[in-house]
């Protein structure tokens, strides 16, 4: 049976020189965009302002290129969805979070950030889980302004229900157990979303239908199912991808390995095609055993999401130098 279009999109935050996982990310993305015949978009996601770093934008559309990693959309080439950077469309999120609190799923929170903390300070203390307690839920501003902790830069926090469902379905990893969500905000004090709210609007406006990022996301995707259902939309498709480690299995730092950065290879002369196999390599079984080197097109023709690595795909320097000199 012919594959429904997929669309795909690779959303990174522009806090400095991109991430070899973004470009991770983005192979991915664009396999399915390209084996469905769909369309692959680049959304830049900028809401946290204090963690922007000039000139990093232009560096990921420039390093995604460099690798032949073509966004069909994006804030440098537009599309019939732009803009597609989240700080030129803050308009675009207000009316759901008004929506939200009108129909009784969020509610205003004028908790100052010394109340919030010591609140968990006392949680921690006596070792319960730590939350937000919903002192100001059900308030008015008045009523919650007479108790202490009090500011008049208020957030919109999401009311999570009880019987919230922390079990989702992952195109990879099958059925996922989460852990449960606290009341998480969704707009902040200074009238910017959180990357929560504008993630959602933006996959739902944009037409995303496989999201593909980071295993650490997966603790935030059942608030994001409920944002989805809450503002009666379509759930898109998860896959989230296994962090890439270095052979000492941790966390590959931009501190600690020069190679997290991606504009790094190619200042190193490394070949585009090389970087690009050897990831292919690291996260998808090859071909035949022992042939490591493969076409991308090859890659798009026989992808399939349950055949993604999940067990810490390894970043070993030696095989991509090995490649790049085949
Ligand atoms: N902006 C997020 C990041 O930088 C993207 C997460 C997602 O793809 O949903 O990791």
């Amino acid at each position: 049976a012919a594959l429904t279009p997929a669309r795909t999109r690779v959303a990174p935050s522009p806090t400095g020189d991109p991430h070899v996982g973004t470009a991770y990310m983005a192979l991915f993305d664009l396999a399915w965009a390209r084996k469905t015949g769909g369309r692959f978009v680049l959304r830049i996601e900028d809401t946290d302002q204090a963690r922007y770093v000039e000139g990093s934008e232009q560096q990921i559309f420039d390093t995604l290129t460099w690798l032949g990693l073509t966004y069909d959309e994006g804030p440098d080439v537009g599309g019939p969805y732009a803009p597609y950077r989240q700080s030129e469309r803050l308009d675009t999120y207000r009316p759901y979070v008004e929506q939200l609190v009108a129909d009784g799923h969020a509610y205003y929170c004028w908790c100052s950030t010394e109340r919030l903390a010591e609140m968990r300070e006392l949680q921690q203390k006596a070792k319960l889980p730590t939350g937000y307690d919903r002192l100001c839920h059900g308030k008015t501003r008045e009523e919650r302004a007479a108790l202490p902790g009090f500011t008049d830069r208020p957030v919109v926090r999401m009311l999570i229900p009880e019987d919230v469902e922390t079990r989702f379905e992952d195109v990879i990893r099958g059925w996922v157990n989460a852990p449960t969500p606290d009341d998480q905000v969704i707009l902040k004090a200074d009238g910017f979303p959180t990357y929560h709210l504008a993630v959602v609007v933006d996959d739902h406006l944009m037409g995303i239908t496989t999201v593909v990022r980071g295993e650490e996301w997966i603790s935030s995707t059942p608030k994001h199912v409920l944002l989805h259902r809450w503002l009666g939309w379509e759930v898109p498709q998860f896959a989230h991808m296994p962090l890439l480690r270095n052979p000492d299995k941790s966390k590959i730092s931009k501190r600690k390995n020069p190679a997290a950065r991606l504009t790094w290879f190619r200042e190193e002369g490394y070949l585009p095609e090389a970087l690009l196999n050897f990831l292919q390599l690291v996260g998808y079984p090859p071909v035949a055993d022992g042939q490591e080197v493969s076409s991308f097109d090859e890659f798009v023709e026989r992808f399939e999401w349950t055949k993604v690595n999940t067990v810490g795909p390894i970043f070993d320097m030696d095989k991509l130098n090995w490649l790049n000199g085949h």
